[in-house]
């Protein structure tokens, strides 16, 4: 069955030469090849007229309240799954011991495989859908992964995922309770990478590359919409993101460029941009204003662990664009931020997505953020992800004999370790 295009999208333009391309079932850049990143274009006079604040008001709530700016096809039926809509809490306790005046935290670790993987996931089995496609494959062990088997299982797609030999086993379940078929390549990750990308040609699968699909990188927008929607008059001065490949800043600068184009705010919030001090290629370009310098990552935040990243053009564009800044931050001040956001906001994220926490602590440090100003912090994966850094942050349980006198010994131990929950 053949299914219209996307009524707005007028075709894909290319980062490097700004070649234009008529919209249809392309990856990169013909000319540019695998560094020529592709953007989505849009009508945007015609959405203004269409698209509107009413238009939101009984829409339910989750990332396809947004549909005519995302690249599906009008008749496609949408997976049952609720992505999106996650929630944004108001954290004073954690704003205090930061040292700003009104923090924010939108918590993507709500998401139906507990990242916001699945913001781009689900728009990725969608295409494979609309291209004809049964089967979609990706290489990955982390909520790239997961997300993408989650969501397959719910639109009746057949999945493939190369994982490493080494990938962790909690992981590797997470992918085969959703039915994926699961390959571990005996080798490094990049050969599974290569491995993918060459079976999608030899056996027609449509291929879920995070970095350099088109698409996918449209569903990690919604993050930025959504907040524009959400927090409409209390829109804060500063949204922070965790940065591996940059799609996922890149995506909600774009949210809040296209959220300010529409007429739903007048300005956008500055963009900052958070890696981990082992893995620092995008602050590294962004600083230096040269091409991107691939590295070795060396950090826990896996899912920011990223050495080689795909989409860097489009992060630091985003990031300019808003008059962003981007800072790196120590694996040691991610655990101790996973610590305070956890015990002052109840919010248990996963490395990766605490890593912006403790970016906004030393941008507040560093004067680069105000201590008058607002800011909200995407976290962007759940602490249960990745059990053995939680426990490096969380510490060890108290072991007592079960009787009274053995517990009143040990209580004030107890509320010794309990100190930073009281502040
Ligand atoms: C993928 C991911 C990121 C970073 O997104 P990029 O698009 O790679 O920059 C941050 N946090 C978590 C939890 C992720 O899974």
């Amino acid at each position: 069955m053949a299914f219209p295009p996307p009524k707005f999208v007028t075709g894909l333009k290319c980062f490097v030469c700004g070649s234009t391309y008529q919209y249809g079932n392309m990856m990169t850049c013909p000319s540019c090849g695998i560094q020529g990143i592709l953007d989505v274009q849009y009508d945007y006079d015609a959405l203004a007229r269409y698209f509107k604040h009413e238009s939101l008001n009984h829409r339910p709530l989750d990332h396809w309240r947004y549909r005519e700016l995302l690249p599906i096809s009008s008749e496609i039926s949408l997976p049952n799954l609720q992505v999106g809509s996650t929630p944004v809490y108001d954290s004073p306790r954690l704003a205090r011991a930061v040292g700003i005046g009104q923090l924010f935290l939108k918590d993507d670790g709500r998401n139906p495989t507990s990242s916001l993987k699945d913001r781009a996931s689900s728009i990725g089995v969608l295409k494979a859908i609309e291209f004809g496609y049964t089967t979609i494959a990706c290489a990955s062990t982390g909520n790239a992964a997961s997300s993408l088997a989650g969501l397959s299982a719910a639109t009746g797609l057949q999945s493939f995922i190369f994982v490493p030999e080494r990938a962790p086993e909690p992981k590797v379940t997470q992918l085969l309770i959703f039915g994926a078929t699961v390959l571990k390549v005996k080798g490094t990750y990049e050969q599974a990478f290569d491995l993918c990308r060459e079976a999608c040609v030899e056996f027609n699968w449509y291929n879920r590359n995070s970095g350099t699909n088109p698409f996918l990188v449209e569903g990690k927008k919604t993050a930025g919409l959504e907040i524009v929607d959400q927090c409409k008059d209390h829109l804060p001065d500063w949204v922070v993101v965790s940065v591996g490949d940059g799609c996922t800043i890149g995506g909600i600068g774009k949210g809040f460029q296209e959220m300010k184009r529409l007429g739903f705010t007048e300005r956008a919030p500055r963009l900052l941009g958070v890696q981990a001090e082992g893995a620092r290629p995008i602050v590294d370009a962004f600083c230096s204003g040269k091409d991107l310098v691939p590295s070795e990552p060396h950090t826990l935040a896996d899912s920011i662990a990223v050495g080689t990243p795909r989409n860097w053009r489009r992060a630091i564009q985003q990031m300019k664009a808003s008059s962003g800044d981007m800072i790196t931050v120590a694996d040691e001040e991610i655990l101790e931020a996973m610590r305070m956001t956890a015990r002052l906001a109840g919010v248990f994220g996963e490395p990766a997505g605490i890593a912006a926490v403790a970016g906004l602590k030393k941008a507040i440090e560093q004067g680069i953020v105000k201590s008058n100003e607002s800011a909200l912090v995407v976290i962007t994966g759940n602490g249960l992800k990745d059990i053995s850094s939680a426990k490096q942050a969380a510490g060890e349980a108290l072991h007592i004999e079960p009787n009274i006198d053995a517990l009143s010994h040990a209580l004030p131990v107890l509320s010794m370790s309990n100190v930073l929950s009281q502040s």
